[in-house]
């Protein structure tokens, strides 16, 4: 191992292999100190790199690698300005052990110079990392743009000393500096080789994603250069065309549409605000057009636009007469609640409510309040309805976004107080999506609805000026609160006579215009009509009375056209000739009196019915099964009926233990409509104890009550409907509470002429009447 005194010359930002030549400018006195001492003894100097090549006075004992190069100075050249061109010869690889001080400005060292390791290896060994290491040469140059010229490549080929490629690679090919002194650091062959080949694979790595990275950036670039191109296409075709869209104008008309509009500073800002966003967006992007969506709604909605509100009774009393028969009492209420809007001033009464039957003209009478009242008319269907979102709109951020039923309601009418039809609002739902009916109650709540937020237009809406009518079939499924805000007018089924003269003074008349018909053309007879509203219909309301006549002027229309007839008389037996045979049958009254079958009556949403009751009893083991189409309030009813039976059976000469020897099966058939309700209470009580006692029930009556555990008969209602269906089935005899005796006082003349009708108190006297043998009055 040999050991020098060498000068030391420090280098920025480069180092020096052994066997390779290295240029170098020379500039700091130091440097040319070391150099002229090199050159006037054996022109022999230790260059290393400089740790940081900034730093400008170098303390060799810290500021550069330890380990450098013994290098041969091979020529100087003096350049201008004090600068020294210098060309040097990598001789060995040394290492720096000491420093002696120096008189000048430059340091002396000693060296300990490093031996090659050239390691004994198998040929073969030899060859394959002289193979790798070239491989990845190649690799290297194609990863980099700045490939190593041709030459260099060509010759590290011809290197045949592992040791000696892995410098001269490290020479051409690394470049930063700390990578080749750890190249250089390295005196041992094999590893050195394989060091540079991990540096030079990290190399082709980086390289790569960097391609990789500029392709894509490349690619964008290009994208968005393309985009421009064929956009600035299309606005000279469009404008060939004439149909140019210019951004410019569009954001100019909308702010004069800000301007004019009629609406508090507030809003006006907030479309403002809007439309400056537009402005800084590309046209095309789906962002831009959500943004124009929101601007034309929120420009569309007519803030303070108020029409002229005049109430006056007596006009909205008649429009209410010319459009409705009948509904003495709904047309009653409904002027009442006019006039007390017209006392108040404002809308703060509650909410009319119309619940009856479909088909009963609901619909049809808010559509007369908004015509006396002259205000717009806008129906909103909430049927089905289950998400909140439907009420109070979604947020901008949803792709689809859009306003709330009720906003879109406002918009549509062009005012601020138009009347609102909340159709079907007992059929709306809540699930996961929030609950509707929660949404509604600040709708509809007067103190809040001044300050309406619809998630879409995300600023207040007074929706108290509007005024809100709503319908529905049932009031079991509206939410109690939402019920407190509501004002319920009971808008009944109809009567046969009722359906009658609404038929022969509107839907006729109606019909008949419809089809581009006359009075004198076509008649229709009453007996006719009696028909349709019997044989042909199944309905509380009018409605499929009123498509059957249109059925009829259809027909009538063809035979006119085909026959070339002048008028036409439908008789009650020519209606089978338009209508077809009859489609309705009604369950009738049986023949004779039945044991264990009795007639109950039931009310369901689309009218009333009758429900026989079927018992059967059996020798059995106590088993008491009930079945049909029925609900829990009538299995619980059920249950009451056999416990009052029991608890009284001494009373109806039944053994105390009856009912453990006994199965006993009731069954409710289906008929059209599933039934629930507790008023099948009596009916039960009364098949049950007829099957019991093998004691036949009256089959020419019908009965409803709720029965208690103690028997007393509780009232019930929809007794309109139940009497209509009574008298539909042949029955002329009905028992009904005693305490629903205002209710039937109530009734029109119509509804109860003809029918017997018998109030209870208690559970005896329904057993009493139905047991009784017939009456001749009634047989
Ligand atoms: P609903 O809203 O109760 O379901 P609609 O108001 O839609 O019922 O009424 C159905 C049809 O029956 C309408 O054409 C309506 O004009 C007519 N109608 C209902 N009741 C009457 C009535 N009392 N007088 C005249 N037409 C009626």
């Amino acid at each position: 191992m040999n050991k020098m005194d060498l000068p030391i010359l420090p280098l920025r930002g480069v180092n020096v292999f052994p066997k390779m030549f290295l240029h170098f400018n020379a500039r700091r006195e130091a440097s040319i100190e070391a150099l002229t001492y090199a050159m006037d003894n054996q022109q022999i100097i230790f260059v290393s790199a400089q740790k940081d090549p900034s730093i400008e006075d170098v303390d060799v004992t810290a500021d550069i690698y330890e380990v450098g190069t013994v290098v041969r100075i091979k020529q100087i050249v003096k350049l201008p300005g004090n600068v020294s061109r210098v060309l040097v010869e990598g001789l060995y690889r040394g290492e720096l052990e000491k420093v002696y001080p120096m008189d000048g400005a430059s340091a002396f060292g000693r060296i300990r110079v490093w031996d090659d390791e050239e390691k004994v290896m198998l040929e073969t060994e030899r060859q394959a990392q002289i193979s790798m290491a070239l491989e990845a040469v190649e690799k290297y140059g194609r990863s980099h743009d700045n490939k190593p010229p041709e030459a260099a490549i060509h010759a590290l080929k011809s290197i045949t000393d592992v040791g000696m490629l892995a410098d001269s690679i490290a020479n051409h090919l690394i470049k930063s500096v700390e990578n080749k002194q750890r190249v250089l650091e390295e005196n041992d062959s094999e590893i050195r080789i394989q060091l540079v080949l991990q540096i030079l694979n990290h190399e082709i790595e980086l390289a790569q994603i960097r391609q990789k990275l500029q392709r894509k950036t490349k690619s964008v670039i290009e994208k968005n250069q393309k985009d421009y191109y064929l956009r600035e296409q299309l606005k000279v075709i469009q404008s060939e065309l004439g149909d140019a869209v210019d951004v410019g104008e569009e954001i100019e008309e909308y702010k004069t549409a800000i301007q004019n509009l009629n609406a508090d500073e507030k809003i006006k800002e907030k479309i403002l605000k809007e439309v400056n966003r537009l402005q800084r967006m590309t046209i095309h992007s789906a962002e831009s057009s959500v943004i124009r969506n929101y601007v034309e709604c929120m420009l569309e909605m007519p803030w303070n636009v108020v029409t002229e509100e005049e109430i006056n009774l007596k006009k909205a009393e008649q429009i209410l007469e010319e459009d409705h028969y009948g509904l003495v009492k709904v047309k009653e209420r409904v002027l009442e609640h006019l006039a007390v809007r017209k006392m108040t001033q404002h809308g703060m009464a509650p909410i009319i409510c119309l619940v009856g039957p479909p088909g009963t003209g609901k619909t049809s009478i808010a559509k007369s309040i908004a015509a006396s009242l002259q205000r717009q008319y806008i129906r909103i269907s909430l049927g089905g309805v289950r998400d909140e979102a439907e009420i109070r709109g979604h947020r901008r951020t949803y792709i689809g976004a859009m306003p709330g039923r009720l906003v879109t309601a406002l918009r549509q009418a062009g005012t601020s107080n138009p009347m609102i039809l909340l159709d079907e609002i007992d059929k709306m739902n809540s699930d996961f999506k929030g609950d509707p009916s929660a949404a509604l109650l600040e709708v509809l709540d007067s103190e809040q609805n001044h300050q309406f937020r619809d998630h879409y237009l995300e600023v207040p809406v007074d929706l108290s000026r509007v005024l809100f009518v709503a319908t529905a079939n049932t009031l079991r499924t509206i939410p109690r609160p939402l019920l407190d805000r509501l004002e319920i007018i009971d808008v009944a089924s109809y009567t046969e006579n009722e359906k009658y003269h609404i038929a022969e003074q509107y839907l006729i008349p109606k019909q008949l215009k419809k089809h581009g018909l006359t009075k004198s053309q076509l008649r229709i007879k009453k007996e006719a009509i009696y028909r349709v509203v019997n044989e042909y219909t199944r309905e509380a309301g009018v409605r499929q009375l009123e498509r059957r006549i249109g059925e009829i002027c259809r027909k009538a229309a063809k035979e006119f056209l085909m026959e070339h007839k002048k008028t036409m008389t439908v008789s009650g037996k020519g209606v089978e000739k338009y209508l077809g045979i009859p489609k309705i049958s009604y369950e009738m009254k049986c023949d004779e009196p039945q044991i264990g079958v009795a007639r109950g009556l039931a009310w369901t949403e689309v009218g009333g019915d009758t429900l026989s009751i079927e018992v059967t009893v059996m020798p059995g083991k106590g088993k008491f099964q009930i079945t049909g189409c029925i609900g829990d309030i009538m299995k619980e009813s059920a249950s009451t009926a056999m416990s009052y039976i029991r608890s009284k059976s001494q009373d109806y000469e039944l053994a105390n233990d009856f009912y453990e020897t006994v199965d006993i099966h009731i069954h409710i058939p289906e008929g059209a409509v599933p039934k629930d309700g507790p008023s099948a209470g009596v009916t039960l009580v009364v098949s049950m104890l007829s099957a019991l006692t093998h004691k036949p029930i009256r089959h020419d009556i019908a009965m409803t009550g709720e029965v208690t555990l103690r028997g007393r008969v509780l009232a019930i209602g929809g007794l309109k409907e139940k009497i209509l269906a009574a008298k539909r089935a042949g029955i002329i005899e009905v028992i009904v509470p005693e305490n629903n005796r205002r209710t039937i006082s109530e009734l029109d003349d119509e509804v109860i002429e003809n029918v017997k009708i018998h109030y209870v108190k208690d559970v005896r006297d329904v057993i009493e009447l139905a047991f009784a043998a017939p009456s001749k009055e009634t047989c």
